[in-house]
């Protein structure tokens, strides 16, 4: 009758008191299931079971072969979530003992700044606060100023004293400096590009606060990082805090749930170093959504919703239609965070001037 404690024991490490279904943690609230039921011969041992948390368990024991409704869980998917699971939480895990075999040394010095990550919008700081260790994704389709408005992120951070590891998938990292420092200095970007820049503008430019600051500032391009375990390494190793990817699509994974897998492991590395990670997510929006307006299914599967602790959707209204009152408007939705979600929040975003951000009425 029941699996014996040895068993329990061995399982309930091996998955941490995690559901092996949902991933949640759920403490005293779990309970054994038998992937072959005793009555079909289903024996007491450690393979023929699989940790769930209440939920899942009255979920897997719903179908009723009679009156057949949605899809059964069979036996052979209860043991590969099970193996999935164990596997997450086991400390031989074969990426994180190659991460260790060449710790890459760190690029700042242990932290003195101890204030709070801020968004440098008062209002999303107020809504939307970002504590330590929390790993935060900013999505939207090509042309909403992704990048941008996180250049002033990291803007307001350094200036504030933060260091900030910068992770550019595309772009030059020339570029991403020039225009990180800008937008802070109230530079035309583009002029700068094409070398237009005016004496006045150099000026402001090295005189600007970011740049006194740019010690602070470390960016790596693309082909130092496209394999998702430097980025792991940098996260955990590199003291800053703030690590910026810029962008996820970049990274190497090959399916959902080489994704998954990732984003539960920066989850955890993040938590430890206290690193906050933002994530840039460019999105393919169905052609047939009337509005062009971002949503949660528009993600290729559920683990970013699960796994990021802070979630916003960026949309710009004008890339879809022509209206003189949506013009450079930015919206922020926010549809998970600490505080009131869903929360939309409209910024002015000029469109060729990167520099003054305020918020629209
Ligand atoms: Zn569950």
């Amino acid at each position: 009758m029941g699996f014996p404690t040895s068993v329990a024991d061995d399982v309930l490490v091996r998955c941490g008191r995690h559901c092996c279904l949902c991933g949640k943690y759920v403490g005293q609230k779990i309970e054994l299931h038998h992937i072959k039921q005793v009555a079909d011969g289903g024996e007491d041992t450690a393979d023929n079971c699989i940790p769930l948390c209440f939920d899942c368990h009255a979920e897997v024991k719903a179908y009723n072969p009679h009156h057949p409704k949605g899809r059964k869980f069979t036996e052979k998917e209860l043991k590969g979530h099970r193996d999935k699971c164990y596997e997450r939480y086991s400390l031989k895990n074969n990426d994180s003992s190659a991460l260790n075999s060449e710790k890459p040394k760190s690029i700042f010095p242990p932290p003195e700044n101890t204030s709070l990550i801020r968004w440098g919008y008062p209002e999303q700081d107020k809504l939307c606060p970002v504590f330590p260790g929390n790993i935060v994704l900013v999505a939207g389709c090509t042309g909403t100023k992704k990048s941008t408005y996180l250049h002033h992120v990291v803007n307001q951070n350094i200036i504030s004293g933060h260091r900030v590891v910068y992770c550019c998938m595309k772009d030059k990292p020339f570029d991403v400096s020039i225009e990180i420092i800008s937008e802070n200095a109230h530079v035309n970007v583009e002029y700068i590009k094409r070398g237009m820049v005016t004496e006045e503008d150099w000026e402001k430019l090295t005189s600007s606060q970011v740049a006194s600051n740019s010690e602070n500032l470390a960016l790596i391009p693309y082909n130092e990082i496209s394999e998702s375990n430097k980025i792991l390494d940098i996260v955990e190793n590199s003291g800053a805090e703030i690590v910026v990817i810029d962008d996820f699509n970049g990274i190497m994974l090959d399916d959902a749930d080489s994704v998954e897998r990732f984003l539960y492991k920066l989850k955890n590395i993040a938590a430890q170093s206290q690193t906050v990670v933002f994530v840039i997510y460019n999105l393919s929006i169905p052609k047939q959504r009337i509005d062009m307006r971002p949503m949660l299914r528009d993600f290729p599967s559920d683990s970013y919703y699960r796994l990021f602790d802070i979630i916003q959707l960026l949309y710009k209204p004008d890339l879809f239609f022509y209206d003189e009152d949506d013009k450079e408007r930015l919206e922020i939705i926010i549809v998970k965070g600490a505080l009131k979600v869903p929360y939309t929040i409209k910024l002015l975003v000029p469109d060729k001037i990167t520099g003054v951000f305020s918020l629209a009425e």
